[in-house]
């Protein structure tokens, strides 16, 4: 009888630990506890130091120079090992034009908040790097300039959907450049899977692949920030994250969805 008892409040207990986990609605609250673990970010394997976590952020260093071959090292300090020519691949691509700016390394701190929360609405993002992919190179937004589409820009993509910029006001422009993706980063998404985890954007919420449960997704599947809440293989209790989409806006619609972090370099 005692056993019968014992048994009793073990199922007991398992119950009702059971109901709180269904309860608990992680996916739709936006004001859940959630926090990334450390080794979810050490999925960004190319740094230039440790990634490390510090008063509520998560520190990422990278030189921003892609693993992966491209046009854009023509002439520079790695043209032996990393240059190839453009091989005509880039399905975004109608008629390759290499742009001036060549590959050069950065000292890029991704500095993003490890318990990332949905934002007020209102962070649109700016020009430059808005995240960071697997292999250190920056993401950008949907645009070229000033709320300039990439309609020409495009043009200048390389087999695995970058190119680099010049460096920007009051620099030498034409011989160094940030490399950076817009869009989906081919080499990510033919190593880690179409519907594998590419990425963080500055506002901590994640990065995918164009494709979910077997299937491709359009910015129709998403909200205006361009993401939306469910389970994922790396956070089985879902979480808000971004897609990329062969569709404008492509990463990101109109803003962080929550409060980004800063980059600084
Ligand atoms: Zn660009
Ligand atoms: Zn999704």
């Amino acid at each position: 009888m005692k056993k019968l008892l014992l048994l009793f409040f073990i199922l007991l207990f398992f119950s009702c630990t059971a109901e709180n986990n269904d309860g608990s609605d992680v996916e739709n609250d936006p004001t859940n506890d959630l926090t990334i673990p450390l080794s979810l970010y050490q999925k960004i394997y190319k740094t230039t130091s440790d990634i490390y976590i510090e008063g509520g952020y998560v520190y990422i260093n990278t030189n921003g120079v892609p693993d992966h071959k491209s046009p854009y090292f023509l002439g520079t300090e790695w043209e032996t090992q990393q240059y190839a020519a453009y091989d005509g691949s880039n399905p975004f691509v109608t008629n390759f034009n290499l742009n001036p700016n060549r590959i050069s390394a950065l000292s890029l701190t991704f500095k993003i908040p490890i318990s990332p929360r949905k934002g007020n609405g209102n962070n649109p993002t700016r020009m430059g790097e808005i995240g960071v992919s697997l292999n250190g190179v920056p993401f950008y937004n949907q645009y070229a300039g000033m709320n300039q589409p990439l309609t020409r820009e495009v043009n200048s993509f390389d087999q695995y959907n970058g190119h680099p910029a010049p460096m920007g006001p009051g620099q030498e422009n034409g011989t160094s450049g940030r490399y950076h993706y817009h869009m989906e980063p081919f080499w990510l998404t033919q190593n880690h899977g179409k519907n594998g985890l590419i990425g963080f954007l500055l506002d901590g919420f994640p990065v995918y692949g164009p494709q979910e449960s077997g299937r491709t997704i359009n910015s129709s599947d998403l909200d205006d920030y361009h993401g939306h809440s469910h389970a994922t293989s790396d956070f089985p209790d879902g979480i808000y994250h971004y897609h990329t989409t062969a569709d404008d806006p492509y990463l990101n619609g109109s803003g962080y969805y929550g409060t980004p972090g800063t980059v600084s370099q």
